[in-house]
C-alpha cells in the first residue's frame, strides 16, 4: 500500500479537521486507505430517466428530466423552505429545500430544463423530493450523468456535520484520481490474478466505487471479495504454521496393549470407515513431535465418544494421562458411568471430578492425579482448578465444546509441563465447511460423516394444538410398545419465570394423561440442585419413568438409547441447531424414533423455515447451511465464541466458493514460503501485517 493510502484522512483535500475527527470517531475511519475501504451500499442506475407519472414507489431514488416551473420561499424562521415544481410532459413533482435556501433561490432559474435526482417522498398521495441533485440541461445532447452512481450508508447525524452522500463521493473520487497518478501498487500475486481472472486492484477500486455499468461492479466486487478473503486465509493458516512448527507436544510413538486389547477384544461393533479414518489422522499428528489441535465434527450419534476414548488409549499407551471435559455435570457423569466399565475392564483408573466432588473423595481424587495413579479424569470446567495437578497429562479432550477462552487455554496448558498436552475438541454442532475454514482456520479439522449402520433415520413432524388428542394417542402407543419419550420446552432466561411455569403445566396435563403407579414422570431443568437432577434422571436412565420432561438441560450428549420419541413444545423459539441437537437425543437405537415438533399456528416466514428444514432432512451439515443462510455468520454458535471477524464485502454465507479457492491459493504461497519472506511476498507480507492489526483479539481455540 502506498504511504498515501496509509496517512491520515485529515490530509486529504476538502475534509478538514472537523470532518476527519468525526469521521476516526464515530465510523472508525481514520485512514485514507479506509475511507477507500467505506464500500457504497449499493449502486444507483442513473442511466435511467423516468417520468414523472412513473414516480409511484415510495423512497425509491428518481431520475427526471423536466422544466423547472415555479420556485418559491415560504415559511418563515425554522419553517422557511425552498420549494420548486418541475414539471414534465407526463406532470409535475414538488422539489423541496430546506437549507441553503436564499443560495440556491438565486443558483437555479425558472423555465430552465433540469435532470434531478433524489428520493421519492409522498405526502398526502403528492410525490415530492427533497434537497434533489439538480444539473442544468444545457445544450440539446448533453449526456445523461452515464454511470452507476454509489449510496453510502450516511445518517442525519454525519449529514449534520457535512458527511453525507455527495460528500463521500468527492473525497472518495479524489483518493481514486490520486490513485491512478500514484500508481497503485497491486498486492495479490500476479500469477492468482492470472488464474482467476481478477481485475487490478485499481479498478477494482474505481469500480466499486464509480462503475459504469453492473459488469464493472461485479469485476469489482469479485476481485476485493477474493482479496478480503485470500488474506483472511494467508493469516489464520500462518497461525498454524507457526504452531505446528515451534509448539513442540509429546511425541506418541507406539499403539500399546490399553489399545489393541480395547480394539480387538473389547469393541463390541466395527468403527465406521468415517472413524477409523480419524483415528488415523489423530494418530498420525500424535507421532510428530508437535502438539495436536484438532477439532472432531460429528453429527449427533456419529460415535465420536469411542473415538475421543481411543485417544485416551493411545495416551495412556505412551505412559501418559488424559482428560475429558465435558460442558455439563449431567454429560460428565453419562461419559463416566460408560467409561470407567471399560476402564474397569482395562484395570485403569477413571475418575470423575466436579464441583460436587467434594471432602474426602474429592482430595483422594487429588492426589491420584498427582502421583499418576489415576489415568483418566472425567469432569466439567472443575478440571481446570488450580489445584488439579496432574503426573504426566498427555492429552485434553473437550466434548460439545466449540472453544476455550484464552484464560481457559492457558490454564490448559499448564496443567503440563514441559509440553502442553494435546488437545482434541469434539463438537456435535456441524459447522458449514465454509465457516470451518474462518472460524476454526488455524486447527486442523476432522470430521465423521456417517452414522453408526443400522439406524433408521429419525421421522420428522410438525404438529399444533389441534393435534394435542392425537400426540397423546401416540405416547401412550409407544409407551405400550416399550420405548421411552423426551418432552422438551424451551427455556431462556429472559422469560425465565414464564418458561418454568409452562414446563410445570406441561408436566402436569402430562401427569394427569400418564397417572401413578401405571406411569413415571421425570422432570428436569436447570434451576435444580444437581443432585435432584442426577437422581430424576437416573429414574429415566434405568426406565422406571417413561417420559421426561426437560429444559435444554438434556440438549448436549444424553444417551438413552430406548428413548425413541422426541417431543418439542413451543418449537418456533428454538433455534435451528439447537433443535437438531434435541432431536439427536432419540434414534440411538434399533426402534423407529419419531421427533413431534410442537409449534402455534401463526408462525413467522423464519420460524416456519426452520421447522420445514428439520422435516426435510436428518443431516447436521445441510442444516448448518440452512442456519447460515437463515441468520448470517454473525449468530452461529461456533462463531460467536470466537469473536467477531468483520467481512468488509464477502458474505460467509454465499461466498464459499471464492473462500475455497482463496484457501487453496494462501496455502500454496505459505506451504513455499512459510514466513513469507522471499522478496517477491514483501507485498503480501505487509498486506498481512495490516489484516492481523484488524484481526486482532480473535481468540483461537487453545
Ligand atoms: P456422539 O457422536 O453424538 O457423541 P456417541 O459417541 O454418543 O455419539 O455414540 C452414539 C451411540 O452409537 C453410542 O451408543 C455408541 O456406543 C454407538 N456407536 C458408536 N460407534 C458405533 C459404531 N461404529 N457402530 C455401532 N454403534 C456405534
Ligand atoms: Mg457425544
Amino acid at each position: 500500500m502506498t504511504e498515501f493510502l496509509s496517512s491520515p484522512i485529515a490530509y486529504l483535500k476538502g475534509v478538514g479537521p472537523q470532518r476527519a475527527s468525526w469521521l476516526s470517531k464515530e465510523w472508525e475511519i481514520h485512514r485514507i486507505q479506509d475511507l477507500l475501504q467505506l464500500y457504497p451500499y449499493r449502486h444507483i442506475d442513473r442511466t435511467q430517466i423516468i417520468s414523472i407519472k412513473d414516480c409511484r414507489e415510495e423512497g425509491s431514488f428518481v431520475q427526471i428530466k423536466g422544466i423547472l416551473r415555479r420556485l418559491e420561499q415560504l415559511g418563515e424562521g425554522s419553517k422557511k423552505r425552498l420549494v420548486g415544481v418541475l414539471r414534465d410532459e407526463t406532470g409535475s413533482i414538488d422539489l423541496i429545500w430546506f437549507t441553503g435556501i436564499s443560495y440556491l433561490y438565486k443558483q437555479f432559474v425558472i423555465g430552465q430544463e433540469y435532470i434531478i435526482y433524489g428520493k421519492l417522498q409522498s405526502f398526502r398521495d403528492q410525490f415530492s423530493i427533497s434537497h434533489p441533485e439538480m444539473e442544468p440541461l444545457l445544450t440539446e445532447n448533453q449526456a445523461l450523468p452515464s454511470s452507476f452512481y454509489p449510496m453510502y450508508s450516511g445518517t442525519e447525524k454525519s449529514s449534520k456535520v457535512g458527511i453525507d452522500n455527495r460528500f463521500l463521493r468527492k473525497v472518495i473520487k479524489g483518493i481514486i484520481e490520486r490513485l491512478y497518478s500514484d500508481s497503485l501498487p497491486e498486492v495479490l500475486p500476479y500469477h492468482i490474478i492470472k488464474n482467476h481472472n481478477l481485475i487490478s486492484s485499481l479498478h477494482a477500486f474505481e469500480w466499486i466505487h464509480f462503475p459504469k455499468n453492473q459488469n464493472e461492479l461485479d469485476a469489482a466486487r469479485a476481485r476485493l471479495k477474493f482479496e478480503e478473503l485470500f488474506f483472511l486465509q494467508l493469516s489464520l493458516l500462518q497461525l498454524k504454521f507457526n504452531r505446528r512448527e515451534t509448539v513442540i507436544g509429546y511425541n506418541f510413538t507406539k499403539i500399546g496393549d490399553y489399545f489393541n486389547t480395547f480394539y480387538h477384544q473389547m469393541l463390541a461393533f466395527e468403527l465406521t470407515d468415517a472413524q477409523k479414518r480419524v483415528l488415523k489422522e489423530i494418530r498420525r499428528d500424535l507421532a510428530t513431535g508437535k502438539q495436536m489441535n484438532r477439532l472432531l465434527q460429528g453429527d449427533v450419534g456419529s460415535g465420536k465418544t469411542v473415538v475421543g476414548f481411543m485417544t485416551m488409549l493411545m495416551a495412556l499407551d505412551n505412559g501418559f494421562q488424559a482428560l475429558l471435559m465435558a460442558p455439563t455435570e449431567i454429560l460428565a457423569q453419562q461419559h463416566y458411568a460408560g467409561l470407567s466399565i471399560y476402564g474397569e475392564q482395562l484395570g485403569i483408573q477413571v475418575a470423575f471430578l466436579t464441583g460436587s466432588v467434594k471432602g474426602k473423595k474429592r482430595n483422594e481424587i487429588l492426589a491420584g492425579l498427582e502421583n499418576g495413579d489415576i489415568s483418566i479424569v472425567i469432569g466439567t470446567h472443575a478440571l481446570l482448578e488450580d489445584p488439579v495437578r496432574f503426573k504426566n497429562l498427555g492429552l485434553a479432550i473437550t466434548d460439545e465444546q466449540h472453544r476455550f477462552g484464552v484464560e481457559q487455554r492457558s490454564k490448559l496448558w499448564h496443567k503440563s509441563k514441559p509440553y502442553p498436552p494435546h488437545v482434541l475438541v469434539m463438537t456435535a454442532t456441524p459447522i458449514p465447511r465454509t465457516l470451518a475454514m474462518t472460524v476454526y482456520g488455524d486447527l486442523d479439522i476432522s470430521v465423521i460423516d456417517t452414522l453408526p449402520p443400522g439406524r433408521k433415520p429419525i421421522q420428522t413432524v410438525h404438529k399444533n394444538e389441534n393435534h394435542r388428542l392425537w400426540l397423546i394417542g401416540f405416547m401412550k402407543e409407544q409407551i405400550k410398545a416399550g420405548r421411552q419419550i423426551y418432552v422438551v420446552y424451551p427455556l431462556i432466561e429472559e422469560s425465565e419465570k414464564m418458561d418454568l411455569n409452562n414446563l410445570m403445566e406441561g408436566f402436569e396435563s402430562l401427569s394427569r394423561e400418564f397417572p401413578n403407579p401405571h406411569f413415571g414422570i421425570s422432570m428436569v431443568h436447570g434451576k435444580m440442585k444437581p443432585a435432584d437432577k442426577e437422581w430424576e434422571m437416573q429414574q429415566f436412565v434405568k426406565g422406571n419413568n417413561q417420559i421426561m420432561v426437560a429444559t435444554t438441560v438434556i440438549e448436549v450428549g444424553v444417551n438413552v438409547p430406548n428413548a425413541s420419541v422426541m417431543i418439542i413444545e413451543n418449537t418456533e423459539r428454538f433455534g435451528l441447531s439447537q433443535l437438531h441437537q434435541l432431536r439427536g437425543r432419540v434414534g440411538r437405537g434399533a426402534d423407529q424414533s419419531f421427533c413431534i415438533l410442537m409449534s402455534s399456528f401463526k408462525l413467522s416466514t423464519d420460524s416456519r423455515e426452520r421447522i420445514n428444514t428439520l422435516v426435510r432432512t436428518n443431516n447436521g451439515f445441510d442444516i448448518a447451511e440452512a442456519d447460515l443462510r437463515l441468520r448470517g455468520p454473525g449468530n452461529l454458535d461456533g462463531k460467536q465464541q470466537s469473536g467477531t471477524i468483520q467481512l468488509k464485502l464477502a458474505d460467509l454465507s454465499k461466498d464459499g466458493p471464492i473462500l475455497e479457492v482463496a484457501r487453496e491459493e494462501a496455502l500454496a504461497i505459505l506451504n513455499i514460503d512459510p514466513t513469507l519472506s522471499q522478496i517477491e511476498h514483501k507485498g503480501l507480507k505487509y498486506t498481512l501485517n495490516q489484516t492481523k492489526e484488524a484481526l486482532r483479539g480473535w481468540g483461537r481455540i487453545s
